[in-house]
């Protein structure tokens, strides 16, 4: 391996799973969800095709996973023409390095997002003091140092474009983090909002493992800046998503999606900021 590439010293593997662990669901024609332990990981591009991007890069020690997957459903020794970060935090690129090294593709993130992926700056430690339950507690396990992409990183066109993805648009969603991204396409009002909000309440282990659906706001052991991530729910809010994919929890669409997003945007203040913590204010 390179030597630009690799984790940071804390990487390591988290024995936290749900019941949707492996779990994977066509949510349209082109866009198939895997929750792999407690994330999402999402392959765009219809099935055998060629043409198709990964969003976001799973746990620690899940690239044989994300790779097995992606050839069940593209085919033998497929490869994608790209991976698409919608931030970078362990559970967002937790197989990067593995996937670099086997497709030899590039990675494309916010800007902003950059000094965390090429090990100029570590993430703030997570705050397991936060308002919330026993994950939030055990937070301080999980890694938050820089990983080192060098140049396998780059950042995301300035037009708002993807890269081999025409019809997707990505949006910037700070809060959770500075340079988080969500992903829209206008077509079939098509979500993926990464961390900007999720559908289960990150914090609490009971619902994670079971993955009990419920809108909430960011996990909120890693979000720093509320006010940035209120300002991120009302954009995502005022595109009138018809389905939502987020980095946990399930797909959610129609009329729940409608209210509870809605409902969130509104009432951000008592449903998603921690009424204590270490990044409340
Ligand atoms: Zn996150
Ligand atoms: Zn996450």
């Amino acid at each position: 391996m390179d030597k630009e590439l690799s984790y940071g010293d804390d990487y390591h593997y988290l024995p936290i799973t749900s019941i949707k662990s492996g779990v994977g669901q066509e949510v349209t024609s082109d866009l198939f969800c895997l929750t792999i332990q407690i994330v999402n990981v999402i392959f765009i591009g219809q099935p055998n095709s060629d043409n198709w991007i990964l969003v976001d890069a799973g746990m620690p020690k899940s690239a044989d996973t994300i790779i097995a997957a992606s050839e069940e459903r593209f085919g033998p020794k497929s490869k994608p023409k790209a991976i698409i970060l919608t931030h970078g935090h362990f559970d967002h690129v937790g197989a990067i390095v593995e996937l670099i090294d086997h497709w030899g593709v590039p990675v494309y993130a916010h800007e902003l997002e950059l000094p965390y992926l090429t090990g100029k700056q570590n993430y703030p430690d997570p705050d397991p003091t936060v308002e919330g339950g026993l994950i939030a507690k055990m937070s301080p396990l999980f890694p938050n140092e820089a990983i080192h992409l060098g140049h396998h990183v780059t950042k995301l066109p300035s037009d708002y474009t993807i890269p081999s993805m025409s019809e997707w648009r990505w949006i910037h969603t700070s809060g959770h983090t500075p340079g988080h991204i969500s992903l829209f396409r206008e077509r079939d009002r098509l979500l993926i909002a990464g961390d900007a909000f999720v559908t289960v309440k990150q914090e609490y282990l009971y619902d994670v493992i079971s993955q009990k659906p419920e809108i909430s706001g960011p996990p909120r052991y890693l979000t720093t800046d509320w006010q940035a991530a209120l300002e991120s729910v009302r954009s995502l809010e005022a595109l009138k998503p018809l389905i939502a994919i987020t980095g946990h929890g399930l797909p959610f669409a129609g009329e729940i999606l409608t209210h509870s997003l809605k409902q969130l945007a509104d009432e951000f203040d008592r449903k998603a900021v921690p009424r204590y913590g270490k990044y409340v204010n």
